[in-house]
């Protein structure tokens, strides 16, 4: 079968609809999922649904059969990952899959930002597993952007503390339909691969605003601030202060060019250009 963990999430759904949309059999496709009721719709649509909690690697014993083609899509409870990608890993490697396909971080083993420590060492474990495996780094979505554009448009302002850094973002569909290609594609050489997967353009936060300002009709400018007080409008507007530093250590990155990447890895593997920011924008504007 072909395994997709965290297959209730954004990026697990998409690349079950990608799988199938590709004509993979329903009966051939496997759902890791936590909660059995979130993965109603996917048991309706023919898919095998495979209950397993990272945090408990008892759970993990019948996640992953011999042959498997698996993904790891990363946990998201920052902080918690390393023991639990480490039990994925354990299972697969128990189970004796044919691949482990794992979504980490652009820039892998460079990448030297507080969040993406925790994808460093799970690749890391990957390796020492001795699997067959390929790293899928994925760069940012445009969606960790346009799904806030309400306090953005409400303040007529995008305030970042990463100057004119450039994010060279994709869609998190663009991102599914990569692990989807690499899934599918046995014998194409995939294996023991690491692909910098990010958007063809890489766009700067004025030219976000610039964006936002046409589509929207409202006039929105970019403000970068210091880190100090970003962090400290983050802790005004509610935001724990875990991920508020995490926040400000990702504009840092973006400052300094950490997730600017624009290798062509994604449109490669995807067959056509990446999805542009802008288009992200429209949608998000159209809700
Ligand atoms: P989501 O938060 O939508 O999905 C995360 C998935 O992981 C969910 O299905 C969740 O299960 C599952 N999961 C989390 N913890 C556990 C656990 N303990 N046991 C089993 N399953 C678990 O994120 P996305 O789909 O948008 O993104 C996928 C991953 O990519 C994120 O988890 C994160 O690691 C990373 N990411 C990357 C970003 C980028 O810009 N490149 C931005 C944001 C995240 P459940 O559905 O039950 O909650």
């Amino acid at each position: 079968s072909i395994v997709v963990t965290g297959a209730t999430g954004h990026l697990g759904r998409l690349v079950i609809d990608g799988l199938l949309a590709t004509g993979v059999p329903a009966g051939d496709i496997a759902a890791v999922v936590r909660n059995k009721e979130k993965a109603a719709g996917l048991a309706a649509r023919g898919v095998e649904v495979r209950v397993a909690d990272y945090d408990a690697p008892e759970t993990l014993a019948d996640a992953f059969r011999s042959g498997d083609r698996a993904l790891l899509v990363s946990g998201s409870e920052i902080g918690r990952r390393v023991p639990q990608h480490r039990a994925v890993i354990d299972a697969a490697k128990a189970a004796g899959v044919a691949l482990l396909a794992y979504t980490g971080v652009l820039g892998g083993p460079d990448a030297d930002f507080s969040l993406a420590d925790e994808h460093k060492a799970t690749e890391e474990a990957i390796l020492d597993s001795g699997l067959p495996y390929t790293f899928l780094r994925n760069g940012w979505y445009h969606e960790n952007f346009t799904e806030h554009l309400a306090p953005v448009l409400e303040h007529g302002a995008v305030l970042t503390n990463a100057g004119r850094g450039r994010v060279a973002s994709a869609s998190r569909a663009d991102y599914a339909a990569a692990a989807v290609a690499v899934l599918t594609d046995e014998g194409r050489g995939h294996e023991g691969k690491a692909y910098e997967l990010s958007g063809d353009v890489a766009w700067s936060f004025d030219e976000y605003a610039a964006e936002v300002t046409k589509q929207s009709g409202k006039e929105i400018v970019h403000r970068s601030v210091t880190p100090e007080e970003n962090r400290a409008v983050l802790l005004g507007a509610g935001v724990p202060a875990p991920f508020a530093d995490i926040l400000v250590d990702v504009d840092t990155a973006i400052g300094r060019g950490l997730l600017a990447g624009t290798s062509g890895d994604l449109a490669r593997l995807i067959g056509r250009p990446t999805t542009p920011v802008a288009a992200a924008v429209a949608e998000a504007l159209a809700r």
